[in-house]
């Protein structure tokens, strides 16, 4: 028997093709589900365009499961069943009594459902020396191995002690980022994903998102689920193997209208454009954790993002040119574009392009086969290459196509994540951590809060301060006490 079509399932999971004449509607009528396969999809009636369903309480447990990460170790309510949850003492002081202490630190009392929590933060941080070390050698290349013999600890307690200072980046990174979202109603952004261990097959996709004109770090997400066994939709089986394994296309030139093109045909060739994994034929599958379906990742970062701008008027959205992204971003920001608020588009530069000089008049590029439409423009110069930029509107609100082939550089997304490779080259490629992912998140939390909070790119300039929310660059010291 096919499912019954819900409101909550349309939600989710409307025609998300913009050629569409029924793009974007919440119309029950204009949809069918197939269920011939143990995976029921849905059908647009207008385009026929055929997708994997999103379940509505998946995406919401890839909601809860996300969240619980980020607010691991925060000075806030655990209560999952209080509306407290996750609120930061630091931030909502008003949602919370002060409740004696804990030895020197300061407890709280939650004033929805009386639960008590010590904020480990009220007092200095007693291993600040060695943390600003091992961060100093960390970012300076040092493998995790090397530290823990040029410092003489034990492989375990090294372990530990990254755990601790992951768990005050991600509460210093609380507090930047609350005043981040509340400073502006307006906001420019930029996406991309890469596998979080380019060498390692194990299907761990990492996605983030960053404000285009600072480069602060907005949200990060992995596709892995904490627990090893859990079930449903949006996890991928263990025994999983892709039935398609083509390899990918090789561009002809490194002209931005072949690398398109070979995209395309990468994109077509998967079982659904929304799935980066479709020939991952090798699956190197995680021990401890389980592999999260990326489409449901990327929904749920976009959500969390949506969540978190309430009072944002307008928004404009800078993908790299994968259809994951588009599809995820379309379902969370819908109800921005229903209000003319969303702009959305697949954006590639070349490496060179100088950001704020004005290029020549986009020229469209037309691609056979393809009725998306993309436009090109050129900055030519005197006795060098000429350089490109590429860009597909896919959903039009305010931005004319003059004024989007202006925005700012969409690079500072890949050049952050290539950074991190970088820094973390010895563990990311680490053989034994190919089956333990989960080992390199605490690395990502404490990459993130540098980053945001103390890497320099120009003397002076962390993208907190060109953010406007620091005023000036954070110390190792400053940041790990
Ligand atoms: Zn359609
Ligand atoms: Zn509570």
């Amino acid at each position: 028997m096919p499912e019954k079509i819900t409101q909550q399932i349309i939600e989710l999971n409307f025609c998300k093709n913009p050629l569409c004449a029924d793009f974007g509607s919440l119309n029950a009528a204009n949809y069918s589900i197939l269920s011939e396969r143990n995976n029921p999809q849905i059908a647009c009636a207008s385009c026929h365009n055929i997708s994997p369903i999103i379940w509505p309480d998946e995406l919401q447990s890839e909601l809860s499961s996300q969240r619980e990460y980020l607010q691991a170790g925060l000075t806030a309510c655990t209560n999952k069943a209080c509306d407290n949850l996750g609120y930061n003492v630091q931030l909502y002081p008003e949602k919370y009594y002060s409740f004696g202490f804990s030895g020197d630190k300061q407890r709280y009392r939650c004033k929805s459902c009386q639960k008590t929590v010590v904020d480990r933060f009220s007092v200095a941080n007693p291993n600040l020396k060695t943390h600003v070390t091992i961060l100093a050698l960390l970012l300076t290349g040092f493998s995790l191995k090397e530290i823990s013999i040029k410092l003489q600890m034990q492989a375990k307690t090294l372990n530990d002690h990254i755990k601790a200072m992951a768990a005050i980046c991600r509460h210093k990174s609380s507090v930047f980022d609350h005043h981040w979202q509340n400073q502006s109603q307006q906001y420019l952004l930029g996406s991309d994903y890469h596998y979080l261990q380019p060498n390692s097959e194990n299907g761990v996709l990492w996605i983030c998102t960053l404000d285009l004109n600072s480069h602060y770090v907005v949200h990060q997400s992995v596709n892995i689920s904490e627990q090893a066994n859990v079930s449903g939709n949006r996890i991928i089986a263990r025994e999983y193997l892709a039935s398609i394994n083509t390899p990918l296309s090789e561009p002809a030139s490194d002209k931005l209208a072949d690398i398109i093109m070979a995209r395309l045909n990468d994109h077509s060739a998967r079982s659904h454009r929304n799935n980066p994994l479709h020939n991952q034929t090798q699956l190197n599958y995680p021990v401890k954790t389980s592999l999260v379906t990326p489409i449901y990742c990327a929904t749920a970062h976009y959500h969390q993002i949506n969540q978190w701008f309430q009072d944002m008027d307008k928004l404009t959205l800078s993908l790299a040119f994968e259809p994951m992204l588009a599809e995820a971003a379309i379902t969370s920001f819908n109800e921005m574009r229903q209000k003319q608020s969303l702009d959305l588009l697949y954006q590639i530069d070349d490496p060179a392009w100088i950001e704020g000089r004005m290029g020549s008049k986009p020229q469209p590029l037309i691609f056979a086969h393809n009725k998306v439409s993309w436009s090109l423009s050129e900055q030519k110069h005197i006795r060098a290459n000429t350089e490109q930029r590429a860009i597909c509107q896919i959903i039009e609100s305010n931005l004319t196509q003059k004024q989007v082939h202006q925005l700012p550089k969409h690079t500072p997304i890949s050049n952050y994540m290539e950074r991190f490779h970088v820094i973390f080259k010895s563990s990311v490629n680490e053989p034994r951590r190919k089956r333990r992912p989960e080992g390199l998140l605490p690395l990502l939390d404490i990459y993130k809060a540098w980053n945001n909070l103390c890497h320099q790119n120009n003397p002076g300039e962390t993208p907190a301060v060109n953010a406007g929310i620091s005023e000036k660059p954070l110390s190792l010291d400053q940041l790990l006490q």
